[in-house]
């Protein structure tokens, strides 16, 4: 008999998992918005930025950037295990994976071209004011393979010690209070690297920038019982 992962399951919601919390950037974090400063900037490279009701704009977090190196982690993980991972842009695979209902633990996970995504993670906004500093950079010059001590350029980086939102929804796989397949136990893995502050995102990672703690992390499951939401299970997330 061949295992079949039969993943395509998003037509009905069995187990609902929420995880909540609060990021910290323990260093400098800009998470870039591209090259091009918004109009007005005193800087050439600003964070993305997203305007409040009352007005206000402030950096945040994406949850699309946040689920990137989710899933690049995650991926580095399945390798170090000696597995075959294919990139996201395989499409002949993500095609035969479809065509035999058979996915792969990553795409089973985050989704694919072909495959809803098991996983939803909210845009992170800061909880405590996101200050902004200045920091000036020497340009790498392509033509000279090296520094160019002559192209200076600012950029605006949010400072450490800041707090954001955290929520991130896991549908139909058991994460918690025990995983109950490898899907399950590669997110418990990618939960526990952000409660022990090793997920970074963002610009500068090569310095050490971006790195993301999850604190006061809680974890609640949810499952469907007479078409009603019941709560079965809530604790503490690392
Ligand atoms: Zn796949």
């Amino acid at each position: 008999m061949i295992s079949v992962a039969q993943f395509d399951d998003l037509d009905r919601l069995e187990v609902l998992t929420v995880v909540t919390g609060q990021l910290v950037n323990e260093t400098p974090l800009r998470i870039g918005a591209g090259r091009e400063p918004p109009l007005g900037s005193a800087v050439d490279i600003a964070p993305i930025t997203i305007r409040f009701a009352d007005g206000r704009s402030s950096p945040y977090i994406p949850g699309s950037s946040l689920k990137g190196v989710l899933r690049s982690l995650a991926e580095a993980m399945v390798r170090g295990q000696g597995k075959e991972v294919h990139s996201p842009w395989d499409f002949e695979k993500i095609d035969a994976e479809a065509k035999d209902g058979n996915y792969c633990v990553i795409c089973g996970i985050f989704g694919s071209t072909r495959l809803a995504s098991h996983v939803r993670i909210y845009d992170a906004y800061p909880e405590t004011e996101a200050i902004t500093f200045v920091k000036t950079s020497v340009g790498i010059s392509r033509e000279f393979r090296g520094a160019a001590p002559n192209i200076l350029f600012t950029e605006q980086q949010v400072v450490p010690q800041v707090r954001w939102t955290f929520r991130m929804d896991v549908v139909n796989i058991r994460v918690f209070p025990e995983p109950q397949d490898d899907r399950g136990e590669l997110l418990r893995r990618l939960i526990d690297m952000l409660v022990d502050g090793m997920v970074q995102v963002g610009a500068r990672r090569t310095l050490g920038y971006g790195r993301l703690r999850l604190e006061r992390g809680v974890y609640r499951v949810y499952e469907v019982e007479k078409g009603k939401f019941v709560k079965k299970a809530e604790g503490g997330v690392g």
